[in-house]
């Protein structure tokens, strides 16, 4: 570097690190060992939203561009010095921006990062960026980095620089600058010197930024004295979705698709498109193959790139996917929307609403795609997002059937398979008569299998899907139908297997039986509003079903520990008279007895259904009053 800068950094002032940046740097230095290349992916895409700023920045004061408007990206390398330099003639940054951006992390999700480290290097590294701290990546192959800096618009002698051993402080002070824009020199480690070289940079460039919207030019070799420097530009530098897509190639949409979601591993599928007519846009959207780790976070930052004409206005644009999915990654380039559109006029412009509605069954379909053409894929997508997906059908009614038709489920015919099941095979195997789509909802696939609920679907061998996610519940309560077939759900409400005779002979075994049932129902008046003879049940001597459209036991019981106000319901006891426990009870003449007994019935079948009890000590003084009974 020039003699004037080295003299300014000595007049510069010297500061702290934000404790979480000294931390940050630590820890990134030590997991991003095994992918050291990923620093040039990280400066580039710096320099990259640089120029994107400035570009957008000047449609309203075109001043700003100077006598320089063609934006660009050099990158220089001096093998003898050990060092490599990226150059931008972006938007710059001024002392405070310098300050507070290399300084401190703004964000709040830094104290995230810092928790979701797993130790685990890949996975480390693939967390870097979601948080917004690319920028010290370049410590991880420098053991100190120089910044210079000027921010457009100021004049030159406000330029700014920065220096740091990545080790708890940086100094910053002033210089004079007459380029506009930023220039990073990284001193590499010795572990690193392989970096200032040619052949290697060019080739990380073509991985990482073949599709950056600017010109990345690369000095040829390093000048001999008294040589001009040459540079060649090394990637495409035309935006990646305004070519056509037939001359696009995978490894591209991949390494797009890297930059723009800023992950490390590949995405599942991806679907570009150009619409034109009424609405001009081009999407490109992609699945990613992990998710988030705050894909639960219902707050977190999502949404797409938002360009406009091709030029950059604005990251996590969530106004052109619906909440459910906010998993999709990607860009939309729009021709009709104002450049100066801001989230506000987003919100409620007719235009986003109708991209909005066209870019979701755009996913929808792309989802579908996948789930048809490549389905070993479309599993992997399914665990990872699926229980998202699902929030669809509360979240986006008009498209429920389309969702429903992309879900898959654990079915009870091939539980030891692991296999799942879509609702369109589901169907296919469906004998004519059945009534609907049985289902049965659980804590797990264990519990939802092995529910008393299950017997005689079991064996009568009819299919039923296992749904043990927590979600399902509350899904299924708005999921009535799947291509014109109702929803049955196999614990609640009166079963109607289509068998007359065992219906008729149920009826006259309730007549039959009806003093039990009605010392029964005295018996436990307070827990159940009815007891019957039940259609259900082959092993177990009795279960608890609520109203057909009721929420479940279980999930009532979460809901209400919530704090959720329910409505008061009680569940029917079913019982079944074959089993030798209920034929006791009809025997028993002692009411103390039998007033144990049913109260130990009514618990087993609580505990069945993943209902914790009420009173589990007089549950257990019954049952132990009644072992004490045995005889010896
Ligand atoms: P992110 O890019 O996710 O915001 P980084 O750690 O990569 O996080 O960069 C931090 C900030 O530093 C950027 O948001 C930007 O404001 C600033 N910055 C980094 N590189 C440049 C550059 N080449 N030109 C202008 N500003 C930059
Ligand atoms: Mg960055």
């Amino acid at each position: 570097m020039s003699e004037t800068l080295r003299e300014d950094l000595r007049a510069g002032e010297t500061l702290g690190f934000q404790t979480e940046v000294s931390k940050l740097l630590h820890l990134m230095i030590h997991s991003l060992y095994s992918n050291q290349e990923i620093f040039l992916r990280e400066l580039v895409s710096n320099a990259a939203d640089a120029t994107d700023k400035l570009r957008f920045a000047a449609l309203d004061q075109p001043d700003l561009l100077e006598q320089d408007s063609e934006l660009g990206i050099w990158i220089d390398f001096d093998a003898e010095a050990h060092t490599v330099t990226l150059r931008d003639n972006g938007i710059g940054m001024s002392r405070e921006e310098i300050v507070s951006n290399l300084g401190t992390i703004a964000r709040s999700g830094t104290a995230e990062f810092m928790r979701h480290l797993s130790g685990d290097q890949q996975k480390d590294a693939h967390l870097i960026g979601q948080f917004g701290v690319g920028f010290y990546s370049a410590f991880v192959v420098a053991e100190s980095v120089d910044v210079y800096s000027r921010r457009a618009g100021l004049a030159a002698d406000q330029g700014v620089f920065w220096s740091s051993r990545g080790e708890g402080e940086f100094t910053v002070g002033q210089l004079d600058r007459a380029a506009r824009g930023t220039e990073i020199v990284l001193h590499l480690r010795e572990d690193a010197y392989g970096f200032a070289d040619a052949y290697r940079l060019r080739g990380i460039i073509h991985k990482y930024a073949e599709h950056i919207g600017v010109p990345v030019r690369m000095l040829q070799q390093f000048p001999a004295e008294g040589e001009e420097a040459s540079y060649e530009v090394v990637n495409q530098a035309s935006a990646l979705w305004t070519r056509p897509r037939s001359e696009i190639k995978d490894e591209e949409y991949i390494a797009f698709y890297k930059h723009v979601a800023h992950d490390f591993s590949d995405p599942l599928t991806w679907s570009h498109n150009k619409v034109e007519g009424k609405l001009e846009y081009t999407s490109l959207l992609y699945v990613p193959g992990k998710a988030p780790y705050d894909l639960f976070n219902r707050e977190a930052p999502k949404g797409l790139k938002l360009y406009v004409q091709r030029v950059f206005i604005m990251d996590q644009a969530e106004q052109f996917l619906p909440l459910y999915l906010r998993f999709i990654k990607g860009i939309v380039d729009s021709n009709d929307l104002p450049l100066n559109v801001s989230r506000e006029i987003l919100q409620s412009s007719p235009a986003t609403e109708a991209m909005r509605s066209a870019l979701t069954k755009r996913v929808l379909d792309m989802l579908a795609k996948l789930a048809e053409s490549e389905p070993e894929k479309y599993a992997t997508l399914w665990l990872t997002f699926g229980a998202v997906l699902k929030e669809g059908v509360v979240e986006d009614q008009a498209n429920q059937e389309k969702l429903a038709g992309l879900f898959r489920f654990v079915s009870s015919r091939d539980i030891d398979a692991g296999q799942s099941t879509s609702l369109d095979a589901y169907i296919a195997r469906m004998p004519a008569e059945q009534k609907g789509i049985y289902y049965v909802t659980a804590e797990s696939v264990q519990a939802g299998i092995k529910s008393p609920h299950m017997e005689i679907f079991r064996k009568k061998d009819v299919e039923v899907l296992v749904m043990h996610e927590r979600i399902d519940e509350w899904m299924m309560s708005w999921l009535h139908e799947y291509q014109g077939k109702k929803f049955i759900h196999v614990g609640k409400g009166d079963l109607d297997l289509g068998d007359s005779v065992a219906s008729e002979e149920l009826k006259a075994q309730a007549q039959e039986h009806a003093g039990l049932l009605e010392r029964l129902q005295k018996a436990l008046a307070e827990q159940v509003a009815e007891v019957k003879v039940s259609a259900r049940l082959i092993d177990s001597p009795a279960c608890l079903v609520v109203a057909e459209g009721d929420i479940g036991l279980a999930t009532r019981q979460i809901l209400e520990a919530a704090g959720q106000k329910l409505p008061e319901t009680k569940p029917s006891l079913e019982i079944n008279l074959e089993h030798a426990l209920i034929r006791r009870l009809e025997q028993e003449s002692d009411e103390e007895r039998f007033a144990a007994l049913a109260s130990v019935l009514y618990g087993q079948a609580a505990l069945a259904d993943g209902v914790q009890l009420r009173d589990p000590s007089s549950f257990v003084s019954h049952l132990n009053q009644l072992l004490a009974q045995l005889p010896v």
